[in-house]
């Protein structure tokens, strides 16, 4: 995370990143964790524990991944409102889908086919993803290194 925050800032010292200025500080993303999850601190678990909106899992500040709830790529903002923590599988899961969207294909998916053969074509879904968004990952980190 270091490494992200000091690789590119506007000039009044804002982190860039999809191109747009990060309109929080790193002090203001700790409180807004500090309010998702209130008893990190204290390390009192579970009452620092939130439920994942989309499969239920209990999540601590530590297991959660903090989601674009509507993706960058999407038109998403990238202000503190338009993040939220779930489950790190859903946010491999969910990928660029908004809300909306990847509630109505797990709920099609819980339609379509019985509890076994649904984990396995979501364990399928979020392998794929895993690997498009590492293929993704690192074209970018080989178009960076290529001398101009
Ligand atoms: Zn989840």
């Amino acid at each position: 995370m270091k490494k992200r925050i000091e690789e590119k800032k506007d000039k009044n010292g804002r982190i860039i990143r999809h191109g747009r200025p990060i309109p929080f500080t790193y002090e203001e993303l700790l409180k807004w964790m500090l309010q998702k999850f209130p008893g990190a601190i204290s390390g009192l678990f579970p009452n620092g524990r939130i439920q994942c909106r989309y499969c239920k899992e209990l999540v601590d500040c530590l297991t959660a991944a903090i989601d674009h709830e509507i993706p960058l790529k999407r038109g998403g903002d990238v202000g503190l409102s338009n993040l939220e923590a779930i489950s790190r599988d859903c946010n491999n899961y969910k990928g660029g889908l908004t809300p909306t969207e990847f509630i109505a294909l797990r709920n099609w998916l819980a339609g379509m086919f019985c509890d076994a053969a649904r984990f396995d074509v979501e364990g399928r879904l979020k392998k794929a993803v895993k690997l498009a968004a590492s293929v993704n990952w690192s074209r970018k980190s080989k178009a960076k290194s290529i001398p101009k």
